[in-house]
């Protein structure tokens, strides 16, 4: 038999072997979509002659670009950065920057396609497209962030626009990486433009930016809870992580009524049954803000176990929200939350489980949401943002927030649409089928080229 969607291939894995080698994260990402498009793209002739599959999972730019910049030893280092323009079929390309080391073309191609699909869940006009640099931030001084953001600037200008590109924040690009990135794209070009998202208040930011992800998490999670009769009133949650997605999911599930008792970083965990507080989530917050700190001293300030080397998976409890990064949660993780009970996992970073792990969670009877639809918060209020800087207005954070909500709702509900068999909702499959009917039919009206 032969792979249908790709003539001259006999399977998926011999398209993306020959098409896209040595690129396992996007492989992953590719694979995981195309169980659920095949049979839309099967049933759709006008798909399979237009050839949308290998169009959708070829990107439509991939950059990179040396970044040579001098740190404070006033030795030259050299980084390589990155923009993949994956789809701009809906709008102009959207999503974050990354820095770190694990940053190549492989992750950024895998964010890049999911991306694409998420922008489209959120019903705004943003394309897909993913960029960073293998740059490692932790230890540098403000001076040095400073300057490899002037310095990559410097090349990316070339490649963004209002109206070609917009990039953001992830990964340790938070809202002083912003700062500088923004304030070097205007001395370059002397253009003051929403050419970024997740900009300061003062120079045309959005209120609820940096909240959003996390807002945004779990008011899909309360919508998910809401359609099987049920809240998060009560519930405990472990969350993995401790950076702007992390901390305001757990902010937001606090206010909601549940107790959230772990948080982690690359050193380890913490397990507080008592349950996290305001007053704790803002102390991590500046704890972790604070060059080269772990959570550990936690556990000295406020009580609860440290422990070393491991995420939290094996603490027991009702709701699981990964928010730290790309596969960070296996087979033998997702084994042990079903068997100590979990009734829902929640992706608030992106593709933080694996296939093998997320093949459990599936064919488990468990609500589960994949990134692409439950984080789409922040990007969502990006487009908020692109839009109140092209009306050079801002609007307050109440209606921010509100819109927020009802832009999850409608993610949940175009998940519950496309996913719903037999009373149960597979949100990936909703997800993956909402995301790509909306891109393959712009592909297909805007014709070939
Ligand atoms: N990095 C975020 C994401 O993964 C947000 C991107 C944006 O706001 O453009 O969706």
């Amino acid at each position: 038999m032969t792979f249908s969607l790709a003539d001259g291939y006999d399977s998926l894995e011999d398209f993306l072997d020959a098409r896209a080698p040595n690129q396992p994260e996007f492989h992953q990402a590719v694979t995981e979509v195309t169980d659920d498009i095949k049979p839309i793209i099967d049933a759709h002739p006008e798909f399979k002659s237009a050839n949308i599959f290998e169009r959708l999972v070829e990107p439509e730019q991939v950059i990179s670009f040396r970044v040579a910049w001098q740190n404070d030893a006033n030795e030259i280092e050299v980084n390589r950065g990155y923009r993949v323009q994956f789809n701009g079929a809906i709008g102009p390309f959207k999503g974050g920057l990354r820095f770190h080391p694990s940053v190549n073309t492989s992750v950024l191609k895998f964010l890049g396609f999911e991306q694409t699909f998420k922008n489209a869940l959120t019903g705004l006009p943003m394309g897909g497209g993913k960029g960073g640099s293998d740059f490692d931030p932790s230890g540098r001084s403000d001076q040095e962030i400073m300057r490899f953001c002037n310095a990559f600037m410097q090349q990316l200008y070339r490649y963004i626009g209002p109206d070609i590109d917009v990039p953001a924040g992830d990964i340790n690009v938070g809202a002083r990486e912003i700062g500088y990135l923004f304030g070097a794209y205007r001395r370059i070009t002397n253009r003051f433009q929403g050419v970024l998202t997740g900009k300061g208040q003062s120079f045309g930011g959005s209120e609820m930016r940096t909240e959003a992800t996390g807002y945004g998490l779990v008011y899909f999670l309360a919508e998910m809870l809401k359609h099987d009769s049920d809240d998060l009133d009560g519930k405990s949650v472990i969350i993995s992580g401790a950076g702007n997605v992390a901390t305001h999911a757990a902010e937001k599930a606090v206010s909601l009524g549940a107790k959230v008792i772990t948080l982690s970083d690359s050193a380890g965990f913490i397990h507080d049954p008592d349950g996290l507080t305001q007053e704790k989530i803002d102390w991590v917050r500046a704890h972790k803000a604070k060059k080269g700190t772990t959570l550990e001293a936690y556990v000295s300030k406020f009580g609860g176990d440290w422990t070393a080397g491991k995420g939290p998976w094996g603490v027991k409890a009702d709701i699981a929200a990964p928010c730290a990064t790309q596969n960070e949660l296996d087979k033998d993780s997702a084994k042990m939350l079903i068997d100590n009970g979990v009734l829902a996992v929640i992706e608030g970073a992106n593709m933080p489980s694996t296939a093998a792990a997320k093949a459990v969670f599936r064919s488990a009877d468990i609500l589960f949401a994949p990134g692409k639809a439950a984080n789409a918060g922040g990007v969502a209020v990006s487009g908020l943002e692109i839009s109140q800087d092209r009306m050079r207005r801002l609007s307050d954070a109440d209606q921010i927030d509100e819109t927020l909500e009802g832009i999850m709702t409608d993610i949940h509900a175009a998940c519950v649409e496309e996913g719903t068999r037999d009373g149960h909702v597979d949100y990936s499959k909703g997800a993956n089928i909402a995301g790509f009917r909306k891109v393959a039919d712009a592909m297909l009206s805007q014709g070939v080229g």
